[in-house]
This record gives C-alpha cells, sequence and structure tokens, in this order.
C-alpha cells in the first residue's frame, strides 16, 4: 500500500518534459526520475562494449546487470547515445528489465517524499497507469530541434540543425512505431504545448494542469 502522489510527464525528444518534471518535483518536493537515463545507460554500456543496441540478448544484458556507475557515465546526454537509447528501448526484455526499478521508485520515493515525478515515454500509459496526474508535452518539431542544437552545441558536440532535426524526428518514428509501450499519450493525459511558451510560461501551464488533474 503506498500513498505516493504520481506526477508522469510523457512526450517526445525536447519537447520540454525534463525541465517541467524537474521545476515541478522541486514545486511540490517530490522526487524526480528521469526515466530515459535509464535507457541511456543501457544504450551507452552496449556501445561501450562493442555491441549493436539493436541486438535484443545485448541490450537485455546490459540492462539486466545495469548499476549506479553505468547511470551516471559522462557520454549519457549525446546524440549516438539518444539513438543507441531508442533502439535498446524497442526491445520488449529491456524495458521488462527496467520497469520494477521505476515503479518502486514511483510508489516508494526516495528519502521519503511525498510524491514522485516520472518523466519519459510511457510512464502514463505502462509505468503507473493509475498516476492520477498526467502530462503529455509536446511542441512543434523545429522548435524541439533548435532547443536540442542549442544544449548540445553549448556541450560542444559538433553537430548541424538539419542533423538534429533528422536524429529527433527518427528518434520520435522510432519510439511511436515500436509494439512495446510505444510514445503516446495516455488518454487521461492532459495535452500541454510548449512551441511558444517560455520556461516560466511553461512551468505555470503545468502547475495549473496539475491542480486541475488532483482537484478530480
Ligand atoms: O528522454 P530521453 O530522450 O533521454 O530518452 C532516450 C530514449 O529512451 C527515448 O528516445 C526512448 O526511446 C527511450 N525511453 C523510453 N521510455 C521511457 C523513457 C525513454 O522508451 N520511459
Amino acid at each position: 500500500m503506498t500513498t505516493s502522489v504520481v506526477i508522469a510527464v510523457d512526450g517526445p525528444v525536447a519537447a520540454g518534459k525534463g525541465t517541467l518534471a524537474r521545476r515541478l518535483a522541486e514545486h511540490f518536493g517530490y522526487a524526480y526520475l528521469d526515466t530515459g537515463a535509464l535507457y541511456r545507460a543501457v544504450g551507452a554500456k552496449v556501445l561501450r562494449q562493442g555491441g549493436d543496441p539493436a541486438d535484443p540478448a545485448v541490450a537485455a544484458k546490459a540492462a539486466e546487470s545495469l548499476d549506479e556507475s553505468d547511470r551516471a557515465a559522462p557520454e549519457l546526454r549525446s546524440e549516438a547515445v539518444g539513438l543507441a537509447a531508442s533502439k535498446v528501448a524497442a526491445i520488449p526484455q529491456v524495458r521488462a528489465a527496467l520497469l520494477d526499478f521505476q515503479r518502486r521508485f514511483a510508489s516508494h520515493p526516495p528519502a521519503g517524499r511525498a510524491g514522485a515525478v516520472l518523466d519519459g515515454r510511457d510512464i502514463g500509459t505502462v509505468v503507473c497507469p493509475d498516476a492520477p496526474v498526467k502530462l503529455f508535452v509536446i511542441a512543434r518539431d523545429e522548435v524541439r530541434a533548435e532547443r536540442r542544437y542549442r544544449e548540445l552545441m553549448d556541450k560542444g558536440e559538433a553537430v548541424t540543425f538539419e542533423r538534429v532535426l533528422a536524429d529527433l524526428r527518427k528518434r520520435d518514428e522510432q519510439d511511436s512505431a515500436r509494439a512495446a509501450a510505444p510514445l503516446k499519450p495516455a488518454a487521461d493525459a492532459h495535452l500541454l504545448d510548449t512551441s511558444d511558451l517560455a520556461i516560466e510560461a511553461a512551468v505555470a501551464a503545468a502547475l495549473e494542469a496539475v491542480a486541475a488533474a488532483l482537484k478530480r
């Protein structure tokens, strides 16, 4: 039995869900879990071993043996690791290996927090389908690509805007088309379009949506 309040934040690449989820967690004093980092850690581990992220046996083994040091790998936020993450994420055994950890985090947030905010692709549909609050964050492709491009440039990655836009579309396509827990809004999710919103306005809109959902 748990009384933890769970806020599910899903959406495609660079729609702003990470920033919003973090801010919501801060606002409510809840724990925060970036579930994409788990898939990234699996993808990075396979790449480090010289393996193929699309190979189910290799990826499942990496997911089942994931530890703290994998989750802290310095290359986690790179484009290459993002694409590898999207490949391992399509493999059901990989998803199964990561499911318990995510559900446990949601139901028993660390440090005795009263709730948890999880961001990802399938939190509202698969990981926590009973979450009282579900946000699905979207933004136009070009806006998302621009944000991601700036982020990568800031980190010194040699990328072009066109490449980032193409990678982002490829990753969304892979994530939406897969059979296992595809990227899609839960039927009861609140859609939040951040295309024309600055960060503070998006946070305000998210807080409003959370308040409305908790009142229902
Ligand atoms: O959110 P982020 O871009 O870091 O996620 C990396 C990849 O991990 C996504 O493209 C997606 O394939 C996968 N993922 C997932 N389910 C989640 C979170 C991430 O399939 N809950």
